[in-house]
């Protein structure tokens, strides 16, 4: 069988692999979708390399069908339809730097618990709309962090596919107003489509200028205008977002990082202080899977169908993993057949 391996900085490879033995807990899924993560381009581009320099095995948001079912697994037979929770359980990492990943044609889960490690799907649901479910518990989580209320003004910084869900998710809470930021028109466009009030691409207009206008200008601090946003997430992680944010925020705004930064950056936190800011961090999805995926289940195909851009088939891996690098792009899926 085919899997996908990271062996070195911007060296990906299609290997080949013996299909999986299965042990008496553990399931094997034949992978029918999974999506390009942007942590997936991140271990690419640094040559992400498993303890004692083994290869790692890429891709993580995935659904599929079980075909085989170790005589001691309970409650997971051959043709459940499912998707996979990477982080399911601490020995049980899927493309995030555990043994297995889930571009591959075949994904063996060890010690394999139904609702743990697979999701079951509900009744029609597609593998495309399965393997949505991750990244959209990635940024359904950033918004829960950021207790969003329906009278916030938020903003989103990054209209990659968190930023996106990120709007999405905002939108299905009622928040009425959330402007979407980027440098890319095409992922603007995207961010509308799902539900952003206003865009804003700072290489074009003033952000401070903007966020004035969309939320209003508030109470000076220390004489440097202030604007009336009330929750900034920061879903993009450039090197001066965060001091931005810091320089225009009211008193008492708050502040959601879900952005991987690679390096420290250094932050005014005397204008914080005397901001009263909070910030908080979200990772990963402690609790949304479930929800996630009853709410993509119910949802229409036209509320979600701005969100993903590019489909190709897993023989144009190369090309997937390309184009979910281009600014243009949002989420890009790889079937399998
Ligand atoms: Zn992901």
């Amino acid at each position: 069988m085919r899997v996908v391996q990271i062996h070195g900085p911007n060296d990906v490879r299609v290997d080949e692999a013996p299909k999986p033995v299965v042990g008496p807990y553990d399931v094997l899924l034949k992978i029918d979708a999974c999506g390009v993560c942007g942590s997936d381009l991140t271990f690419a581009k640094y040559g992400f390399q498993r303890e004692g320099g083994e290869p790692w095995p890429l891709g993580h948001e995935a659904s599929g069908t079980v075909v085989e079912a170790g005589n001691k697994v309970e409650g997971i037979a051959p043709g459940l339809r499912a998707v996979i929770n990477p982080t399911g359980a601490y020995d049980n990492i899927i493309g995030n730097g555990g043994s297995e990943g889930a571009f591959a044609d075949y994904l063996l889960i060890r010690n394999a618990k139904l609702d743990v490690h697979l999701l079951p799907l509900p009744e029609g649901m597609s593998a495309e709309r399965a393997a949505l479910v991750e990244p959209m518990a990635v940024a359904l989580h950033g918004v829960n962090r950021g207790n969003v209320s329906v009278d916030d003004k938020v903003v989103v910084f990054g209209a990659g596919p968190i930023g996106l869900g990120a709007v999405f998710w905002l939108k299905r809470r009622g928040v009425k107003n959330i402007v979407s930021v980027d440098l890319s028109e095409a992922r603007l466009a995207i961010a509308r489509d799902l539900g952003a009030t206003a865009t804003v691409n700072p290489s074009k207009t003033d952000l401070n200028e903007a966020l004035g206008e969309l939320h209003g200008i508030t109470a000076p601090v220390m004489g440097k205008p202030t604007v009336g946003t009330d929750l900034f997430m920061d879903m993009a992680g450039g090197p001066t977002v965060l001091e931005s944010i810091i320089k225009i925020a009211q008193f008492h705004a708050r502040i959601v990082l879900t952005a991987v930064y690679a390096a420290p950056v250094s932050l005014d936190l005397q204008t914080m202080l005397l901001k009263e800011i909070s910030m908080t961090t979200a990772v990963s999805y402690p609790d949304e899977l479930p929800d996630v995926l009853a709410t993509l289940a119910q949802i229409s195909e036209q509320d979600i169908k701005p969100y993903v851009t590019h489909r190709f088939a897993f023989e144009e891996f190369a090309s997937a993993l390309q184009t979910a690098k281009e600014p243009t792009s949002g989420k890009v899926m790889v079937y399998f057949d």
